[in-house]
């Protein structure tokens, strides 16, 4: 679990006040608990499905999270911003998922919408 200081996430992330911190090797939230507001949470699963997921609800206890299997989340910026734009287009609505505002901030942050492929085992799609 690296915080937000840790130099060895790239700068231009650290810069994202947004950014907690980055878990590498597994999710952050282990159990399940209770939310400032009630609220149950329980651990992501984090496996062969999924390169990297963004704990984007800004009342979450682990808002600001970054999560992912692989040291690629701090080397592939394609992969870090994607996830980033997650944490920063998250609005009062709490509309998650690969929204205008969220394609808005990718692009805006430096990100691309155009399909990259990763790994040999994992691309993005296209999202335009
Ligand atoms: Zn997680
Ligand atoms: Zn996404």
């Amino acid at each position: 679990m690296l915080p937000r200081s840790d130099l060895r996430i790239p700068a231009y992330a650290r810069k994202y006040e947004e950014l907690k911190g980055i878990c590498i090797g597994g999710c952050v939230v282990k159990g399940y608990g209770k939310n400032y507001d009630g609220q149950q949470w329980y651990s992501r699963r984090i496996d062969e499905k999924e390169v990297a997921h963004a704990h984007c609800v800004s009342a979450g206890v682990w808002f600001g999270w970054i999560c992912s299997p692989y040291k690629l989340i701090l080397t592939n910026k394609w992969l870090l911003k994607h996830e980033l734009a997650h944490l920063i287009a998250e609005d009062e609505t709490h509309k998650i998922g690969h929204t205008k505002k969220w394609k808005e901030t990718l692009l805006m942050i430096g990100g691309s919408l155009d399909a990259k492929s990763l790994t040999k085992k994992w691309e993005f799609q296209s999202y335009r």
